[in-house]
């Protein structure tokens, strides 16, 4: 483990343009309220890539700035200091539970400071594939989600849209989805998250259900929420952003995190929400950063966007 001080030292050149072959270090800031970052992912020649000039940054939410009405420690502040540096903020969720307006009034209510056109979510995305294939989908979502969905055509369904629905998880809507599926519907599976984090422990996500459903069918499910690249290309090109000056902050390494790598994007997992010891390794890939917490995250990011200004 090679431990090295970055304060005050142009980050890239200092750290990333070695030619160490160490598949994995530690930087220890005294600075930056002992900041301790593990650069994961490596070049093809065994080193970090530099840091790249940030333009936007994508944000989870649900185990990353929050768990379900508690606020992770420190996250209101941090997004604050974020927003003095990198004004392109973008909160990206698989959330399919709640609407956008519900989940934006959640957030305001929870102390964080956001325009509710800064989020979006995969039942937006969902919602522009149905309208794009002129579809008449069965809504199998939560009521708290179906304004989202208001102004399409449901009568005579000719689709089957599912998300985290717990109340309809039970064998008569299943069922239902099932016959729905065996006449010809289309499939569109919002996200195909294994699990999620609730305040009582590990809870099942959409991702069984919509697996059990192609199983039982042979259709396969078009997904439009993290991790598929088009979800991240879709939030960024709102942005204006090319993926390459934009990271991702997730606690979730296979759809936050290597999904965004996929992308193009930085990926940056922290170890809050549903992280697992074990989650960093578990997929082959590795995320490029792994932080505590979100605040943490920020911190790094502060600390390299005021080291690469040009002076
Ligand atoms: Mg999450």
């Amino acid at each position: 483990m090679l431990r090295v001080n970055i304060c005050k030292r142009p980050f890239s050149s200092r750290i990333y343009t070695s030619t160490l072959s160490i598949k994995l270090f530690e930087v220890l800031c005294t600075h930056c309220r002992g900041l301790r970052v593990q650069p994961m992912a490596q070049g093809p020649a065994g080193v970090m890539p530099p840091f790249p000039s940030l333009s936007a940054v994508l944000i989870d939410l649900s185990g990353t700035l929050h768990i379900e009405d508690t606020v992770v420690p420190g996250a209101v502040e941090a997004l604050k200091r974020l927003r003095e540096v990198i004004p392109c903020v973008k909160f990206v969720t698989n959330t399919t539970k709640e609407s956008k307006r519900v989940l934006f009034e959640r957030l305001i209510q929870l102390g964080f400071s956001i325009d509710q056109s800064e989020i979006f979510t995969s039942l937006t995305a969902a919602r522009s594939l149905v309208e794009r294939k002129e579809l008449r989908p069965h809504l199998m979502l939560e009521p708290e989600a179906l304004e989202d969905f208001q102004g399409i055509p449901t009568d005579n369904p000719n689709a089957l849209v599912v998300g985290l629905a717990p109340s309809l998880f039970s064998y008569e809507p299943l069922n239902q989805a099932f016959r729905l599926l065996l006449h010809g519907g289309t499939l569109i599976g919002i996200h195909k998250a294994r699990y999620y984090k609730r305040k009582d422990g590990l809870a099942l996500g959409p991702g069984p259900f919509v697996t059990a459903l192609e199983y039982a069918t042979g259709v396969t499910a078009e997904v439009v929420g993290k991790p598929e690249s088009s979800f991240f290309l879709s939030a960024l090109k709102e942005l204006d952003v090319k993926p390459e000056n934009a990271i991702m902050i997730g606690d979730d390494v296979k759809d936050d995190v290597l999904g965004a790598q996929k992308a193009g994007l930085i990926g940056a997992l922290v170890k809050t929400g549903k992280y697992r010891h074990g989650d960093v390794d578990r997929f082959g890939e590795k995320p490029n950063y792994v932080f505590e917490d979100f605040p943490q995250a920020v911190e790094f990011i502060m600390l390299n966007m005021s080291n690469t200004q040009p002076s």
